[in-house]
């Protein structure tokens, strides 16, 4: 069964680099009936936070990534790391070495001077434990120092590092708390991970791994290290090229689903399809579709497929998105009737719309009450002559019937009469009906108004 795995260490927001690289996983894992577990690298207690854990899951809840049984700390699992170090210390894998700072600054200063490597040999390697003295160590791995270490990754091809140019890592420090090198190799070996996605700046990390699985005799996951993230410069994604944090995307109103298919869609292709489903995306998710070049973060694309999504996604969905979406950017909540009526007349607001915000204010006209606050544009198209056109409208329409087709003979009829066109007499309406310069269609609002609200706002806005 394939397990897969996403192990942020808790030191800011989900950015987008990693909301990707746990979507990848998550399509992997599920696309083929495994397992997706998430294990939160908070070894590093100076730099993991609380708030980073919740703002990781949070996004992850948000793109709708759900994992498998309960999130791993890895901070939690210490000791059974040092068990590990212990276990390939008494193996003869790993050795104690008690080696100072100090002696191990005067190893490389000489390396320096003779112009030799300066990757730091223990003298404690190969030494007797019958002359260790009583002092403080830290636990090194017996790395092979001969030969290769080839990392058979799934993106990057066959990667092979020269074993002289990796030392000794510690395993164990001097206060017996464990390195992340070691926790993440015991920690994905005791999750059963058989396939580990990740940024290829780890890739010179599967190196080192790959030896504490040799030293163990574990078997080595597949490896896979996809491309970091660039901006659409080229150059690699930071805070300049714009949002960086997967909240910011959801307060942006972007829906998850979109979101999902977007970065899916950056730096792995199926063919040229660009809009997909989730079904879609886990059934055709391969590794073999990842790009071994960097992809390039692009905002018009991600709007695109955004509109695909919110096209195609159906009324009672996308209200509760717009609720999220309201959470996300601390607006008032939508009150049960506000989300029926907006359910029932998506189709009218959701047209054209690329985020949840732009079907809001579509939708405006429906979740604003008198007094109608025309804004500055609307504003405009409310003078003195067109208030008075206003005020002329209403008894024609106290009486007609409130069906589309009479509304627009009615209007029609009106404007001819007025010596005028109906194009003319609709920014008055507009600002009138909705207080905005554009809006769905006049007679949509006035249907979905209704007479009396309609004639309401027509009159306070002639006043
Ligand atoms: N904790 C690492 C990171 O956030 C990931 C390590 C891994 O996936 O092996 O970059």
């Amino acid at each position: 069964q394939v397990v897969t795995r996403f192990a942020p260490s808790p030191t800011g927001y989900l950015h987008i680099g990693g909301a990707r690289t746990a979507l990848f996983n998550w399509l992997y894992a599920r696309g083929r009936g495994g397992r997706f577990l998430l294990r939160i690298e908070d070894t590093d207690r100076a730099r993991s936070t609380p708030e980073a854990t919740a703002a990781i899951l949070e996004g992850m809840r948000w793109l709708g990534l759900d994992y498998d049984g309960e999130p791993i700390s890895q901070f939690e699992r210490a000791g059974r790391h040092a068990e590990v170090a212990h276990e390939m210390l008494a193996s003869g894998h790993a050795y104690k070495c008690f080696a100072t700072q100090d002696e191990i600054a005067a190893f490389r200063d000489a390396a320096k001077a003779a112009g030799t490597s300066t990757l730091f040999q223990s003298p404690w390697r190969d030494a007797d434990p019958a002359t260790h003295p009583d002092a403080p160590y830290v636990i090194r791995l017996k790395a092979p120092r001969d030969g290769a270490t080839v990392i058979d990754d799934q993106v990057q091809g066959q990667v092979t590092i020269r074993n002289d140019q990796l030392d000794d890592m510690i395993c164990l420090r001097s206060d017996g708390t464990p390195t992340y090198m070691l926790a993440v190799v015991v920690d994905d070996h005791d999750m059963g991970v058989t396939h580990v996605i990740r940024g290829d700046d780890h890739l010179n990390n599967a190196a080192r791994q790959m030896q504490v699985y040799a030293a163990m005799g574990w078997d080595v996951p597949v490896f896979a290290h996809i491309p970091l993230i660039h901006g659409p410069d080229g150059k690699k994604l930071s805070k300049r090229h714009g949002a960086l944090g997967v909240e910011e995307y959801r307060a942006m109103g972007y829906p998850a689903s979109a979101m999902r298919n977007y970065l899916a869609r950056l730096g792995w292709s199926h063919g040229d399809d660009e809009v997909f489903t989730d079904e879609q995306a886990q059934a055709w998710f391969d590794l073999s579709g990842i790009g071994k070049g960097a992809a390039r973060f692009d905002f018009k694309k991600l709007d695109h497929i955004s509109g695909q999504h919110i096209a195609a996604e159906d009324g009672e969905d996308l209200v509760l998105q717009l609720q999220d979406y309201l959470d996300a950017v601390g607006g008032k909540p939508l009150t049960a009737p506000e989300a029926r009526a907006l359910a029932a007349s998506m189709p009218l607001f959701k047209a054209g719309a690329k985020t949840l915000p732009q079907i809001l204010e579509k939708a405006h006209f429906l979740l604003t009450m008198r007094p109608i606050e025309p804004d500055e544009k609307a504003a405009k198209s409310l003078d003195d002559v067109s208030r008075g056109i206003l005020r002329e409208l209403t008894p024609h329409l106290q009486n007609a019937s409130w069906e589309r087709d009479t509304l627009e003979t009615t209007l029609n009829a009106f404007a001819e009469a007025q010596d005028t066109k109906f194009g003319k007499l609709a920014a008055p309406l507009r600002a009138a009906l909705a207080g905005r310069a554009v809006t769905p269609s006049v007679f949509d609002m006035m249907l979905l108004l209704g007479r009396d609200e309609t004639i309401a706002r027509l009159d306070e806005a002639a006043r």
